[in-house]
């Protein structure tokens, strides 16, 4: 209902602020959470147009002030913000973390990120809000509110994987970069880019678990007609810390002379996997021919074919033949 989701929003909003200001106006805040930002190379602008902020280290400083205000424990419970005990109490989800607000395309407060700034292994190093409803994780791009104008002006979307990437390559002065957040691509997060462009480039992390999360995924992208390209990174390196490492230019430069298109890297990676071993070869002939056959455009798909046979050095024809084939089970 309309006006649950309106009081969902409110106490969102006010969390965010809440957090921002213990960011900023508290001692504790300053010397634990502001301290943390300023070592990762967050400048203020930064800090202030993403609304982060700090979770104070206590159990219940945040529910108390809240309820203190007047907001309803229902909505605070609902949103996640505040969790309750057997004995009808509240308490704080979010304890001594920095906070990354997560905006609606509209600009609204509807979830969070919580980081941890302890390196115990123990403890996860993000916690985010439950599902809501207002917070549907599978929907939203983290990000996008300030990216959308950038995107559509750029006709290209930067994707990463984490907070930290889509400030600090925001900050690097590319605006249109959204981040999603750890889980993998959904159709409906496509959809949302698609309202603005048809050209996503990915930055993924340059781990093991960055570069499958970079084959995965992809081929949906296709699907929905969009031109997909890869910027990948040295090992151990997010865009965050590479643009970091490297300055703005160089990595603007970095992405420049890296990005290839999806099916081109998806070919070059598979192939590199199955050495000289024909019968993987074969197989990965077929994986990426059902790649191509993903693409709504046939032109599109055709010069696909023919810049794959080259790299694979087999036959056009006989790519176009398994290309019909597949397009015909599918049909
Ligand atoms: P940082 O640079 O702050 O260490 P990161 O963004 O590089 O963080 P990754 O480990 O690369 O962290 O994870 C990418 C994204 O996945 C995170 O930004 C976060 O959205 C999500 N994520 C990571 N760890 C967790 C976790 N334990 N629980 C939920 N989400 C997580
Ligand atoms: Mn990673
Ligand atoms: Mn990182
Ligand atoms: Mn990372």
């Amino acid at each position: 209902e309309d006006n649950r989701r309106e009081s969902l929003m409110i106490v969102s909003g006010y969390a965010a602020k809440y957090f921002h200001e213990s960011l900023l106006d508290t001692d504790e805040g300053q010397s634990i959470g502001l301290s943390y930002f300023k070592e990762r190379g967050f400048t203020n602008d930064t800090i202030k147009k993403f609304e982060l902020g700090y979770s104070p280290d206590q159990w219940e400083a945040f529910s108390a002030s809240a309820i203190r205000n007047g907001y309803q424990e229902e909505f605070l419970v609902e949103s996640g913000l505040s969790v309750k005990r057997d004995n009808g109490t509240l308490y704080d989800r979010y304890r001594g973390r920095v906070m990354f607000p997560i905006h609606s395309f509209t600009g609204r407060v509807i979830a969070f990120g919580g980081r941890t700034l302890k390196t115990d292994k123990a403890v996860p190093k993000y916690v985010n809000s439950p599902e809501s409803e207002i917070y549907h994780k599978s929907n939203i791009l983290y990000g996008l509110y300030f990216a959308k104008k950038s995107i559509r002006e750029e006709d290209n979307c930067y994707l990463v994987e984490g907070y930290a990437d889509v400030l600090s390559v925001s900050q690097a002065g590319i605006e249109n970069v959204v981040a999603s957040s750890g889980t993998s691509l959904t159709v409906e997060q496509i959809k949302l880019i698609n309202r603005f462009t048809k050209n996503i480039t990915i930055l993924y992390d340059g781990d093991a678990a960055g570069i499958k999360a970079s084959l995965r995924g992809l081929d949906m992208i296709l699907e929905q007609g969009l031109n997909v390209k890869v910027v990948s990174f040295p090992d151990g390196h997010d865009p965050d810390s590479y643009v970091r490492k490297l300055g703005t230019n160089a990595f603007k430069k970095h992405i420049e002379e890296n990005k290839k298109d999806f099916i081109l890297y998806k070919t070059s990676l598979l192939l590199k996997d199955a050495g000289g071993d024909p019968i993987k070869k074969a197989d990965v002939i077929r994986e990426v021919v059902e790649s191509i056959a993903k693409i709504p455009d046939s032109i599109k798909a055709s010069v696909f074919i023919k810049e794959c046979s080259h790299i694979m050095q087999i036959d056009e024809r006989a790519l176009l033949s398994e290309l019909n084939k597949m397009r015909m089970a599918k049909a």
